[in-house]
């Protein structure tokens, strides 16, 4: 029984975390419920959501320094490249 409550805390905790991500809150509730911490470990090395049609909201990208590819502003580093981004002027 004490197992099943630490789940669900778990499983708030990914929840929030993923829905800082973009991800599903209630989805990632209940996933993070039922697989604990390992549902936790996921979440929090989980990439942010890349905002599709659907949602309205449109994330900006920015093109990368090195390859003209366009990467999300938040990008230490080109997931495409794999160079480093250094602060870039988006204005
Ligand atoms: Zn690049």
């Amino acid at each position: 029984m004490r197992i099943f409550i630490i789940n669900i805390l778990i499983g708030l905790i990914a929840a929030i975390i993923a829905d800082s991500k973009g991800h599903s809150f209630l989805r990632w509730w209940i996933q993070g419920s039922l697989l604990g911490p390992f549902a936790l470990i996921y979440v929090f090395f989980m990439g942010k959501k890349v905002t599709q049609s659907s949602g309205g909201k449109k994330e900006n990208l920015i093109s990368c320094p090195h390859c003209d590819k366009m990467i999300p502003p938040d990008a230490s580093r080109c997931p495409l490249c794999h160079q480093k981004i250094d602060i870039i002027d988006v204005s």
